[in-house]
């Protein structure tokens, strides 16, 4: 009979567990899923905007992944913190990288970093009750924001700062973040981007969902509308252009009905400054013309936006792992089809999956077709790879311990769930999220005490 072979995955993100799910329905194959935080499911759990139920509820099917016999949960493992890739190398056969894309791109202008600039992943994490995000890191007693970009976390997160908390008590947010809600005194957000109404990277589900707020108006400028004869074609040709591009001309045909908030959606306008003595007080920004290749050029007319709240939302980026090689252009790990590259050569035994693979890009079931494409490379492979020299599930364990880090095990992580069900219905919610990781580790342990019995 052949051996048990034994791969790690990083991440418990869609693209690992995918890759899990896959890899465990190969023979012989036992795969342990290390996560650094003490739950799983990654940007599904803290990146998909809270008032989103339906995608959310891809935690039911991803869930079952971690149900099966031949995969162990592994939580609060931070790899390259608690332990290096060279010891992983002890444990496992082979290790497959699915730690996501968990930092912000940078605009790379003056006054990004004043007080008031905040990227939009860490009000995304804010607002999802991230256990790495400062409970009071946001208080919304801005009157005017920005937020820069147009894909569909600038939306989401336009959409969170429009809404009452009213609207958002039957998500999991967490409490603090609702109160926050509930004392902002944002009146106006401004969404603005570089190029034009079909160069905008929003799909029409997220985008017209801001039609639907029962707080907030929203208003399109029509000369921010007109269009050349590409634009013309690429609506004529594209149906999600085309329903975006209704949207924003019936926004702005539309008479303000007064609502307490204003949502202003902005084209050809390229920040060039987050203007601020020391907080921010307003966004520089320069008109642009499309060239015929559709890039954005300075046309010289400059505006200032007043504000007092800056979110970026220019896209997210991967973050090395010690002992892995990483694209520092890209954001992302060298590979091919999954197969980790060192300065164009393979690396015997890792691989990589998801975000961290392709770069921040599709939804989450993009990551099911890429998470195959890497297992279908990790089984091709293991026959030839060297077997790991400590294959005892209980060496990895051990070792962690050894070290102090309290891993959270499934039933852990269950033990979690149950509470956060428990705490959202004791205040009439159904869930609500807990945001301290020392909370959730102490209600992990009793999972842990248990299994001890
Ligand atoms: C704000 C936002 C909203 C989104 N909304 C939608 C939506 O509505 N619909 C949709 O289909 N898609 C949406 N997406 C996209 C979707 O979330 C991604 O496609 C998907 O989560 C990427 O999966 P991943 O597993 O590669 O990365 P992630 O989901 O980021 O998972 C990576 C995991 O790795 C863990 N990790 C990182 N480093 C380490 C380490 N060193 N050791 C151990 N573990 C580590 C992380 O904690 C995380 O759990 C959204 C994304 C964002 C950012």
């Amino acid at each position: 009979m052949s051996r048990i072979r034994r791969v790690a995955v990083i991440g418990a993100g869609p693209s690992g567990l995918y890759a899990a799910d896959e890899l465990a329905q190969a023979d012989n194959v036992c795969v342990d899923v290390l996560e650094r935080l003490p739950s799983p499911y990654g940007l599904v759990r803290y990146g998909v905007a809270p008032d989103h139920l339906k995608t959310k509820s891809a935690v039911n099917v991803l869930k079952r992944v971690l149900e099966r016999p031949n995969v162990r949960f592994l939580g609060n493992v931070h790899v390259g913190r608690d332990l290096t890739i060279d010891e992983l190398d002890r444990f496992y056969d082979a290790v497959v990288l699915a730690n996501g894309a968990s930092t912000d791109r940078r605009l790379e202008v003056c006054g990004e970093d004043l007080h008031g600039s905040f990227s939009a992943t860490d009000f995304v994490s804010w607002y999802s009750g991230h256990p790495e995000s400062d409970i009071g890191r946001f208080a919304l007693n801005a009157t005017s924001a920005v937020v820069i970009g147009h894909g569909n976390v600038a939306v989401d997160v336009t959409r969170i700062l429009a809404m009452s908390p009213d609207e958002l008590r039957h998500t999991d947010m967490p409490n603090h973040v609702l109160d926050v809600l509930d004392r902002s005194s944002i009146e106006d957000i401004h969404l603005v981007g570089r190029r034009g109404p079909v160069h905008a990277r929003f799909t029409p589900k997220e985008l017209t969902e801001l039609g639907d707020l029962a707080n907030a108006d929203v208003i399109v400028h029509g000369e921010d509308l007109k269009l050349d004869k590409a634009g013309e074609d690429a609506i004529s040709s594209n149906r999600n252009l085309r329903r975006n591009y209704e949207f924003l001309h019936a926004c702005g045909a539309r008479v303000p009905q007064g609502r307490p908030r204003r949502i202003h959606i902005r084209f050809y306008r390229s920040p060039t400054e987050i203007v601020g003595a020391s907080v921010v007080e307003g966004v520089k920004f320069e008109r642009t013309e499309l060239n015929d290749a559709g890039m954005a050029l300075a046309s010289g007319e400059t505006e200032l936006v007043s504000a007092q709240l800056v979110l970026r939302s220019v896209g997210y980026r991967g973050v090395p792992i010690s002992g892995i090689p990483f694209d520092q252009a890209r954001g992302v790990i060298p590979n091919t089809a999954g197969r980790i590259l060192n300065r164009g050569v393979v690396l015997d035994g890792k691989y990589v999956a998801g975000w961290i693979k392709r770069g921040p890009s599709g939804v989450i079931g993009t990551n099911k077709a890429d998470a195959v494409e890497t297992v279908e490379k990790v089984i091709e492979d293991l026959p030839t790879l060297s077997p790991a020299p400590d294959p005892n599930p209980d060496g990895i364990t051990g070792t962690l311990q050894g070290r102090g880090v309290s891993v959270v095990t499934w039933s852990g992580w269950q033990q979690i769930d149950a509470g956060e069900i428990a705490l959202g219905e004791s205040m009439g919610r159904s869930r609500t999220k807990i945001h301290h990781t020392a909370d959730m580790l102490e209600l992990s342990g009793r999972a842990v005490a248990e299994e001890g019995k």
